[in-house]
Formats: C-alpha cells, sequence, structure tokens
C-alpha cells in the first residue's frame, strides 16, 4: 500500500499546495484506490499521477469544509468519461448526500456508474474479508471526522522449499494445504498444512484525520499505527490560532504521534501562511517530540512497510 498526497494545502489553494486529497493506492491488495477527501481540482492533481479514476473504488470525507469537498461533483462525473464502470462508494457525514445529488442534478450530470452514498455518524464505517474503517468524531468547527484503517491480517505464505524437500511437489494440493488443511498424499502419509504456512501476516493500520484541534479522539483512532497523516495547520508557537481557528501545530501533531506510539507521523493541512523555506521549521518541531516526522507535500508518495 502507498499514500499519495495529491493535495497538502490549508483552505485555498495555493501554488506549491493544493487543497486536501490523498490517495490510499492498494493495486497489490485490491487492485483499487481509495481517497480521502477531494479538495477543488483534486482531478487535475490526478493528472499528474499515474492515478485511474475508474480505480478509485471509495472516498472517504472528513467533513464538509469546501476545501475538503469542493473537487467531488467534477472528479464524479470525470470519472463517467474515463471508461469508469464499476460501483462507488462516497462515506461522509450527515450533509455530504445531499451536496453530491444537488450538483449531479443541477448540471445534468449523468453518471455512468452506480454510486452509493453512505452516511455514518461514528463506529465501524466499512468491513470486508480484508479491511475495516473506523470513523470517530474529532475536534472542529463543523463536524469532522478521522477514520482508522485496518488491514485485517493475512495468512502466512506456504513454504515451497520444505513441501518440495520432503517430495511433496506442487499441485491442487499446495491451495488445500495453504489453507491449513490436513491431506493424505498418495503413499499414504498424512500431512498437516499447518506445518508449512509461516506465521500470520500482521495487517497495517493507517489513521488519517480530517481537521481537528489536539483531542482524544485523534489519538484513539491512532493507536499503534503504521502511519498517522496529522493536520499540522499552523506552527508550534502559534498554538492560540490553532485553538481559535479548530486547527492543530505540529508540536500538538507529534505530542499525539508519540502517546498513540504510531510508527510514523505525516503532517499535511499546513497553511500558505508557511513558505517553502519554513517547511524544514516545521518538522523540525515536530521532530522534538516525535522524531519519525514527515511534512507532506503534494505528489509526495509513502509506502506502508
Ligand atoms: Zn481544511
Ligand atoms: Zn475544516
Amino acid at each position: 500500500m502507498d499514500l499519495l498526497f495529491l493535495g497538502t494545502g490549508a483552505g485555498i489553494p495555493a501554488k506549491l499546495r493544493n487543497v486536501t486529497s490523498i490517495a490510499l493506492k492498494m493495486l497489490e491488495e485490491r487492485k483499487t484506490i481509495w481517497l480521502f477527501d477531494c479538495g477543488e481540482a483534486t482531478q487535475h492533481q490526478i493528472l499528474h499521477t499515474s492515478l485511474k479514476p475508474r480505480k478509485i473504488e471509495k472516498i472517504f470525507i472528513t467533513h464538509l469544509h469546501g476545501d475538503h469537498i469542493y473537487g467531488l461533483p467534477g472528479l464524479l462525473g470525470s470519472r463517467s468519461f474515463q471508461a469508469g464502470h464499476s460501483e462507488l462508494t462516497v462515506y461522509g457525514p450527515k450533509g455530504i448526500k445531499e451536496y453530491i445529488d444537488v450538483s449531479l442534478k443541477v448540471s445534468e450530470t449523468h453518471l455512468q456508474y452506480p454510486l452509493v452514498i453512505e452516511e455514518f455518524k461514528e463506529g465501524i464505517v466499512f468491513e470486508d474479508d480484508q479491511f475495516v474503517v473506523e470513523a470517530a468524531v474529532l475536534e472542529h468547527g463543523i463536524h469532522s471526522f478521522g477514520y482508522r484503517i485496518t488491514e485485517k491480517d493475512r495468512k502466512g505464505t506456504l513454504d515451497v522449499d520444505k513441501l518440495r524437500n520432503d517430495g511433496i511437489m506442487p499441485g491442487p494440493i499446495y491451495a488445500k494445504l495453504k489453507s491449513g488443511e490436513t491431506v493424505q498424499l498418495e503413499d499414504g502419509r498424512i500431512i498437516n498444512g499447518n506445518d508449512y504456512v509461516g506465521p500470520d501476516q500482521k495487517g497495517k493500520i493507517i489513521t488519517i484525520l480530517g481537521d481537528t484541534r489536539y483531542c482524544e479522539n485523534a489519538r484513539n483512532l491512532a493507536q499503534n499505527a503504521d502511519v498517522l497523516v496529522h493536520e499540522a495547520t499552523f506552527s508550534a508557537e502559534n498554538e492560540e490560532l490553532a485553538f481559535d481557528y479548530f486547527h492543530s501545530t505540529t508540536k500538538q501533531a507529534a505530542t499525539i504521534a508519540s502517546e498513540a506510539n504510531v510508527r510514523t507521523l505525516c503532517l499535511t493541512h499546513i497553511s500558505s501562511r508557511y513558505g517553502k523555506d519554513d517547511w524544514p521549521q516545521l518538522v523540525k518541531e515536530a521532530e522534538k517530540v516525535f522524531p519519525n516526522s514527515l511534512i507532506a507535500h503534494d505528489f509526495m508518495e509513502i509506502k506502508i512497510k
């Protein structure tokens, strides 16, 4: 899985930072892409990447501020013209359905694929045999959510070398052994699949938060995550401003990362008051509290190891 930052700025588009959108690329895991937020011109940003809109399977919206949703109707419409025929689900807080429905209706946009819109409150938003996505409300001027994406543990890999050494050659039997079945070979030997399968592979945890003040639910959602994406609209010295505008500072984001014992912190939603020359200083502020901190920039991609 990879995280690709399509927009990393706060509030209004800037030359070096477009407004928020993040793609979680799961091309190996499920051959699809999940998008988190869709600020204005997200589809323009996508044009500079290898992402295919038709591969977008789900869009998770954190909150309804314009810098997180103004790109949505355009992207949904364009997906129809780009061979997008598979179902797409949008998850978001109450109001997202009305916003999408009205935008598509008045512009007479007719989608060529099934669109499902799910408004949720809190708790489990989505679950299948591979992933579970949970949401919890944060502290912002309007209802803003954070998401915790947990990949379920995967069965270990089949030790083919060991099988061959024991004289068990490839065939349909391998699938049975991989699923842990006990089978009898033609020579009469009884083989237990579990003896040939490695330990379960631990699933990854990714936490992507919407706009928020420093708050407890941010910490809960981030617990032991492999990657935490936390907004850092302001520098450490602007704590009061951050509080007044319902945002966080670099230091507060790093404090959450440290308290929640995450592996990597990625700061985003950076105010345009900070120019390129200020960015190294912003990371330093976070690193003082949590050494493994990064500051996102548009088109930055990180591998989730
Ligand atoms: Zn915002
Ligand atoms: Zn906001």
